[in-house]
């Protein structure tokens, strides 16, 4: 595995549509694994292929211990919503208060091209909805109703 470099806002990728995975061949694999290893090494709870600059759908997940890999996912429901505030690694230093659904279920490929259904709901809800966010070319911040400075919200917090 490798780390790769995180695209940040202001780079056209993370604005564009993401591609379906046709074939999951090794370099669909490398790069699950790459971005594993560079969503873990930024303490990240998700990271979607576009922020590597990979413009294709997949995504990882990982809260509460729970590791999701996805590809070509599909949300097929949500329930409810939740306000939150999140951040991303595309955007360094930045948090903002956005709304989520409560639930969510989405259906995909794992990496042996088996399909898969997902549950959410809390904090799994909102990662999953805002890698599958990146892969329809949309940030946090498009959605946020309030931006602030991480670092001085946790000045504030202490
Ligand atoms: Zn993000």
């Amino acid at each position: 595995m490798a780390l790769r470099n995180i695209v940040l806002e202001g780079d056209e990728i993370l604005n564009k549509r993401a591609r379906e995975v046709t074939v999951i061949n090794d370099r669909i694999l490398i790069t699950l694994d790459d971005m594993l290893e560079t969503m873990r090494e930024n303490n990240g709870l998700g990271i979607a292929a576009p922020q590597v600059g990979i413009l294709r759908r997949m995504f990882i997940v990982e809260v509460d211990d729970q590791l999701i890999e996805i590809i070509n996912p599909e949300i097929v429901e949500t329930r409810g919503e939740q306000q939150v505030e999140e951040g991303c690694l595309s955007v360094p230093g930045l948090v903002g208060t956005v709304e989520r659904p409560e639930y969510v279920k989405m259906t995909g490929l794992n990496r042996k091209g088996e399909k898969i259904e997902i549950e959410g709901t809390g904090l799994l809800a909102v990662a999953l909805s805002h890698e599958y966010d990146h892969l329809e070319g949309i940030l946090f911040t498009q959605k946020a109703t309030e931006i602030r400075d991480a670092f001085v919200e946790e000045d504030i917090e202490e």
